[in-house]
């Protein structure tokens, strides 16, 4: 095959018994390669050796505090939607050992770690999730202050991206204009297309290094069917959203609605259990703890995935700052959707549907930021930001 095959404006296609040749050559690269597969009745993130680790012919159905894994009626690879792990998983881990130290006489030594990160590879990464992979990105290496694991974990990753087939009941991408189609933070992108007997995948190409990786995997030229195909079934996912979310003028509407009832109502369904921060692809909250064994010879520091929805989280010295269930689910959804942008110049939503999905009482951002919407329509005159009273609980 030629360079000329390998224009990044061209698109390509490979057959579905070549992709693992794609698996294969990033191993023999040197890439952990992750993607979603089956474990425990869920598709989870995990490492990948084999394309029938993919959950081959499986699809989810989900809605408020459900989700549920079905079997298609095809052998597709990619159909179905996103699970409760995100990329934040392997990028930022849920618990990572800052640095351990042991007792020297009267003072202390630190004790040397390897600061060697894994070369992942991220195969299947719908389009929600490349841009909470750029909206942390944003956090960890852009801003004021660069967060050294994440960076050097980022630095290494090469994404494989899968444009969505078909949209899960709680997505609601299409509206934050992040997907379904990847347009953004890719070396590869494919579509996985079933039709008329054939299976194949249409490939675009996002990087440089993506190119490299094509040019080792069997590949033709797609043709202006297979492009208008692929087209098409991505502009059928994006018409089929589970939700949607009228972002209009979304920051000011919060902020008119400090001291919303609606708030009160949330707090009464809320467990503050954290789970939608959990799951949330672009929720970064971490806490630092110190730890040493019982014999006083060894320290050491650890950071760990925290969330606003703890009582811990606001607490300083005599109490917690935010102390009620409503200012906790205020201050997420706030943060998400408002405090946000001013924050790092975008939404903190993605519309991945998570947070609807696994919360356990199905509490819905969107139908959250419906209410206090449909409220100002219905009767106005709502508080504004001059009359807000600032107590937190
Ligand atoms: S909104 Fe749902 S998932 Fe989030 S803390 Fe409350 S109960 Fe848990
Ligand atoms: S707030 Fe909910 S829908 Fe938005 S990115 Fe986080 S988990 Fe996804």
């Amino acid at each position: 095959m030629t360079e000329q095959h390998l224009q990044r404006s061209d698109k390509f296609v490979i057959g579905r018994k070549d992709l693992q040749q794609l698996l294969d050559v990033l191993h023999e690269k040197g890439y952990r390669v992750v993607g979603p597969t089956v474990r425990d009745g869920a598709i989870v993130y995990d490492d990948l050796s084999s394309v029938t680790q993919l959950p081959v012919g499986w699809t989810d159905e989900q809605d408020g505090g459900t989700y549920r894994l079905k079997k298609r009626n095809d052998q597709a690879l990619f159909g179905y939607a996103v699970g409760q792990h995100s990329w934040k998983k392997f990028l930022s881990p849920s618990v990572v050992c800052l640095w351990r130290a042991k007792r020297d006489g009267s003072g202390f030594q630190i004790i040397a770690g390897s600061d060697e990160q894994p070369k992942f590879a991220f195969v299947g990464v719908r389009s929600c999730d490349l841009h909470a992979i750029a909206i942390q990105d944003n956090v960890f290496i852009h801003g004021q202050y660069v967060e050294p694991t994440y960076k050097s974990r980022r630095e290494n990753v090469l994404i494989v991206a899968v444009n969505c087939g078909q949209a899960g009941g709680t997505c609601f991408c299409a509206s934050m204009d992040t997907g379904p189609k990847a347009t953004i933070g890719f070396d590869l992108a494919l579509t996985e297309v079933m039709e008329n007997n054939r299976h194949y995948f249409l490939v675009e190409i996002g990087t440089d290094l993506g190119a490299q990786i094509l040019r080792e995997v069997p590949h033709e030229g797609a043709n202006e069917k297979e492009k208008a195909t692929a087209e098409r079934i991505v502009a059928e996912t994006a018409k089929h959203m589970g939700r949607t979310m009228d972002t209009t003028d979304i920051k000011d509407l919060l902020y008119r609605n400090y001291e919303h009832p609606r708030w009160d109502d949330v707090a009464e369904r809320c467990l503050t259990c954290a789970n939608c921060t959990m799951v949330c692809p672009t929720c970064f909250c971490l806490t630092v703890e110190d730890v040493t064994d019982l014999t006083g010879e060894h320290a050491e520091r650890w950071s760990k995935w925290d969330s606003c929805f703890t009582m811990d989280f606001s607490y300083i010295h005599a109490g917690s700052v935010r102390a009620s269930p409503r200012a906790r689910y205020r201050q997420w959804m706030m943060h998400k959707l408002a405090t946000w942008i001013d924050q790092f110049g975008t939404s903190g939503c993605v519309g991945c549907g998570r947070c609807i999905t696994w919360c356990p009482v199905a509490i819905d951002i969107t139908e959250e930021v419906r209410a206090i919407r449909e409220s100002e329509r219905t009767s106005p005159g709502a508080i504004s930001p001059q009359e807000v009273n600032h107590e937190n609980s």
